[in-house]
């Protein structure tokens, strides 16, 4: 499967893309301008990403903006099945609550997860969602 990691934090990065290497092929963007580009090439590749964690917290544009603008996308391209849309897990410091209850609520992410991430915690939610079997 087709990953996007999207970080300002390279610490992040490498901790994340570490954890999801063996499951996909990842690729590693620093800002959500950056991920919202990578999203529309992919598809404009056909080959869309299964699964995006979007850090929120990010410079030029933050998650929470690319997440809406990659939604808008999808529904633009009439991709509005829930098999249609990307997986896009956002990542967050745990005292952010409202930037998480905008994502859910607002930006239609799938799901969060909170820092320091964990390889068990990452692999529990991507088995809930329906990336991992
Ligand atoms: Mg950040």
């Amino acid at each position: 499967m087709r990953i996007l990691i999207a970080d300002d934090d390279s610490n992040n990065r490498t901790v994340l893309q570490g954890m999801l290497t063996s499951y996909g092929d990842c690729d590693v963007v620093v800002t959500g301008k950056e991920a919202f580009e990578a999203f529309v090439l992919a598809h404009e590749e056909k080959q869309p990403y299964d699964l995006i964690c979007l850090d929120i917290m990010m410079p030029v544009m933050d998650g929470n903006e690319a997440l809406m603008k990659m939604r808008e996308y999808e529904q633009q391209q009439g991709l509005t099945m829930p098999s249609q849309e990307a997986k896009i897990v956002m990542t967050t410091a745990l005292d952010h609550p409202k930037d998480i209850i905008k994502a859910f609520y607002k930006g239609g992410c799938t799901a969060y997860l909170t820092k320091p991430i964990t390889k068990k915690a990452l692999v529990e939610q991507l088995k809930d969602i329906g990336v991992l079997t």
